[in-house]
């Protein structure tokens, strides 16, 4: 009775994966083993790490854990999962999300927009680190191309943890990928009966499991006795744009430079020398910085036009444009998805006005 799905012809993908640069990327074909019910809905795990793939010593120890459980572990561990789906998985890596990169990031979006082609396929779900699952699920967004339901899921708790969540949250991803209640609503967020926006929702504690939400954009919805429900019917973000990076094998370097007291202005200098194409501020309050840190960027504009995006470093809130003509405003992208935006923008080739203008389609102009 046991086979497997979804037989591989993913190579093409593979050739993406550059050993020498990329140690961590496996991207290697897990084949689930599962019952096939050809009544039952086909969705595709990818398998990146994170603490819902790790284990620790004690059923108490919930940090200093090890990240290494497969795709086949996580199915195994709620067979439930076999009831509502048929499942393919792939293990694109087995890291914890802060060694996620921008090779592991195209090589998922590059699956997934395969995968997702095929009729056959209902949904995908990308298990990841909670830490920079966020950034994933904006990346993702951004770069897949359908209106299929792509689930980005995580655990606050290892897999050995007495309450591990990890389970749950896989099971209901799986539900929410399998079902037409997912589409039409651009890459999701699963995490603690919540669904969220991959846009807008941040993690807000390191610790907690109430953690991944946004305080402005909300909740799209919540799972009931594991039904998925929405507040709202269909919608995607404003002001999102889909990049197509299908033959992208690298993105742009931007990096995020973090505004406080007594910044220290050579940071700007340093960060371009070391081969940033972009910059994003985690800027105090609305996006601002000390004047010799505002002067320092603005000798860098002049001197090299390099683009300069003024995000928040609150964890919510918005970035106002025009106030003043070096930086570019974030708007409510929070820094790191403003980094991803940036990265995806340099890369393609947008100018300084293509730029401006994929931040301001999603916020108000005044
Ligand atoms: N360290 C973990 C990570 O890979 C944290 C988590 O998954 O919750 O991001």
């Amino acid at each position: 009775m046991l086979s497997l799905l979804h037989v591989l012809p993913l190579l093409t993908s593979l050739a993406l994966a550059s050993p020498i640069q990329l140690p961590h990327l496996l991207v290697t074909r897990q084949d689930i083993q599962t019952p096939i019910n050809s009544s039952l809905p086909n969705v595709t795990i990818f398998a990146t790490g994170g603490t819902i793939a790790s284990q620790g010593a004690s059923n108490t120890q919930t940090t200093g854990y090890q990240v290494g459980l497969g795709v086949q572990q996580l199915v195994d561990a709620v067979p439930e999962i076999l009831n509502i789906s048929n499942v393919a998985g792939y293990q694109i890596s087995n890291v914890g999300s802060g060694s996620i990169n921008s090779t592991i990031s195209l090589t998922l979006a590059h699956m997934i927009n395969a995968e997702l082609a095929k009729d056959d396929v209902s949904g995908v779900i990308v298990t990841h680190g909670t830490d920079t699952l966020e950034e994933t699920a904006f990346f993702l967004s951004s770069t897949v191309n359908s209106p299929k339901p792509v689930i980005c899921v995580g655990a606050m708790r290892p897999a050995t943890a007495l309450s591990a969540d990890g389970p749950l949250n896989l099971f209901q991803a799986v539900t929410l990928a399998a079902s037409p209640a997912g589409r039409d609503r651009s890459t999701m967020i699963v995490l603690n009966d919540r669904i969220g926006s991959a846009f807008y929702t941040t993690k807000n504690n390191a610790n907690t499991l109430d953690t991944f939400f946004s305080t402005e954009a909300g909740q799209l919805g919540v799972f009931i006795n594991q039904v998925p429900f929405f507040f709202f019917a269909p919608a995607e973000p404003v002001g999102r744009i889909v990049f197509d990076v299908d033959s992208v094998s690298d993105l742009a370097q931007v990096d995020i430079i973090y505004s406080h007291q007594d910044m220290d202005p050579a940071l700007f200098n340093a960060s371009v020398a070391a081969g940033a194409e972009g910059i994003v501020v985690a800027g105090v309050g609305a996006g601002g910085t000390s004047s010799k840190a505002a002067l320092a960027m603005e000798e860098l504009y002049n001197a090299t036009g390099i683009p300069i995006v003024a995000s928040h470093r609150s964890s919510d809130g918005f970035v106002p444009s025009g106030e003043d003509d070096v930086t570019i405003a974030s708007g409510f992208y929070n820094p790191q998805k403003s980094r991803i935006l940036l990265q995806l923008a340099l890369t393609v080739g947008y100018d300084e006005a293509a730029i401006r203008e994929a931040f301001a389609k999603s916020y108000p102009m005044p």
